[in-house]
Parts: C-alpha cells; structure tokens; sequence
C-alpha cells in the first residue's frame, strides 16, 4: 500500500493496537487497528471508518466535555484564546471578513467581535452553531455549505481563515484545503493549527503515550512536511509552518511519572524561566507537539 498523502511506498506500520475513544472516562476501540507513517512525507494515519455523522451529532461533544453545552464549552477553552492570539497576531483582524472553520463555541472567534469587519463561524455542531449565532456571527454546518448556500455564496469573500485543531479530524484534507481555498479572497491568509504526534513525550513515554494520541477522531497526524505538501497541492502560497507548544515541562514529566493528561500542570521545581527554556528547546529542534501553518492565497 501507498501512503495514502503522496503515493510512496515507502510505508512501514507505526503502531497496532486498540485506538482511543476518549481519555476520560478510559475507552478504547474493540479491535486493533493499523496506523501508518510514510517515510518520505512523514504523515501518520489511520483509516478507521468513523460512524456516521458523529461531529453533527451531540456524541462527539458529550464524549469529551460530559456535555453538549456551551457554557462548559466556554469554562474549558476560554484561556486557549490568548495563545491563539499571540500566535496569530492582533494587528491582522481589523476591519477584515474572518471564517474560524471548526469554531466550537465561539471561544476564539468571539474575542473578534468588535475589530473584525464581518465574522463568519462554521462548526458542525447544532447547539454550538445557535449560541455563535445568537453572539453575531454568521453560521454555516460545513464549509461546503458556506460555498453552495444559494445566493449567499461565501465564494472568494474571506480575508483570514482560521482553523484550529481540524485539520487532523477531516477524512479528506486535501479537499478540504481546496475548499478553504476557495473561500479565501486572491491575496487572502490561512491559518491553521494541528498537534504533532509529540515526538519527544513518545520516545520517552515508549507505548504508553501511543494509546494516547492514536485516536478514532483522528485520522491524520501530519508531518511538517506533510503540511507544505497538502497546502502547496491545494494551491496555497508562502507557506511558513511553524512549530509551538502548548504545555510546558510539568505537563512532560507528570505524563513520565504520573501517565495522565493533566494540560499546563505546573511544579514548585521548575520555574517559569526553565518552563520557557523546554519551550524554546522543543521548538528549536523540531520536537513542539503542536504545528501552525500560514500561507496566502
Ligand atoms: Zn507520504
């Protein structure tokens, strides 16, 4: 078999086991499922068929927020915003047509309202989609709606596109990317957020960590090169894709030592200079669990 992003063959098995369902409470699939890497891109994937209309459905958010409910939807990802922002920039948004493609809630795109011109909200999920609406942002299920709603095609009418943690769930990326693309305006910018397989916690943690981040809900795990081939395929231009980290060296050693998914854990120990340092050092040699691209139409 091809890998199934660029066609080589030079494909080898990367793990074989159950997949996750979700972290908390611990479930995994029944069977054991093949994950993939191609040697050459770099991409990591698997092709376990997910059930149908899981994101549409209030599984997906029940699975992992407990609920499907904006409130407790804004309670956990509210602070995630203020990193999104420092990566993006604040000086881009002004007075500019902004898509957040894969909003949830709104907890980014709300903090827009104000400074972006229009703001444009695609989230499959029903409940999720009223409450942006009901905030001022106009909504769409998929992007392919955003394209096809008669007489109100968003068709070449989006200035920034933003999208983050959304790319590694889509069955078809490529497509995908080439609606994106479609969205955008001639001269138009996308940014788009995906976590990395965490290359460093993976050799450190052994096998443990990869029943952790081979998860039904996530077919891909791109390389960077990945990334630059997708976008470049899709017609995308001065492609940068950058490597970041959400958490720092407490959330590292308390996955070495304690196994759990804790986020931005901290300890007396270490401080927020050597925090910054670990940042900095995983970035710097291409170890970050997290990748951004930016590219213009
Ligand atoms: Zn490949």
């Amino acid at each position: 078999m091809g890998c199934k992003l660029c066609g080589s063959v030079n494909v080898s098995v990367e793990y074989r086991g159950k997949l996750r369902v979700h972290l908390n409470p611990d479930s995994m699939t029944d069977d054991d499922v093949n994950v993939y890497r191609c040697d050459d891109c770099g991409v990591i994937w698997h092709e376990y068929k997910m059930p149908k209309d899981y994101y549409t459905s209030a599984t997906y958010r029940t699975l992992i927020e407990g609920q499907n409910d904006v409130e407790t939807h804004y309670r956990r990802f509210d602070y995630q915003t203020l990193e999104k922002l420092i990566w993006t920039g604040t000086d881009i948004y002004r007075h500019k047509t902004v898509a957040d493609i894969g909003a949830g809630g709104g907890c980014f795109i709300d903090f827009l309202i104000g400074v972006a011109g229009k703001t444009i909200a695609i989230e499959p999920n029903e409940v999720f989609r009223k409450a942006m609406s009901q905030n001022g942002h106009t909504v769409y299920d998929y992007v392919s709606s955003a394209l096809q709603r008669d007489g109100h095609s968003l068709r070449g009418s989006i200035d920034i596109l933003t999208s983050f943690d959304v790319i590694e769930h889509i069955e078809d990326p490529k497509q995908w990317l080439r609606e994106l693309y479609e969205l955008l305006k001639p001269g138009g910018m996308i940014i788009c957020g995906t976590p990395t397989d965490y290359p460093v916690l993976r050799k450190f943690r052994n096998n443990l960590f990869d029943k952790v981040i081979f998860q039904i809900s996530h077919p891909w795990i791109f390389s960077k090169q990945a990334l630059q081939n997708v976008f470049s395929e899709a017609g995308f231009r001065k492609i940068q894709v950058e490597q970041k980290m959400h958490y720092g060296i407490g959330n590292f050693v308390n996955w070495l030592t304690n196994g759990t998914a804790k986020g931005d854990i901290r300890f007396d120990e270490f401080s927020d200079t050597l925090n910054v340092v670990w940042k900095s050092e995983m970035v710097s040699r291409g170890l970050g669990e997290y990748l951004l691209v930016k590219a213009v139409k």
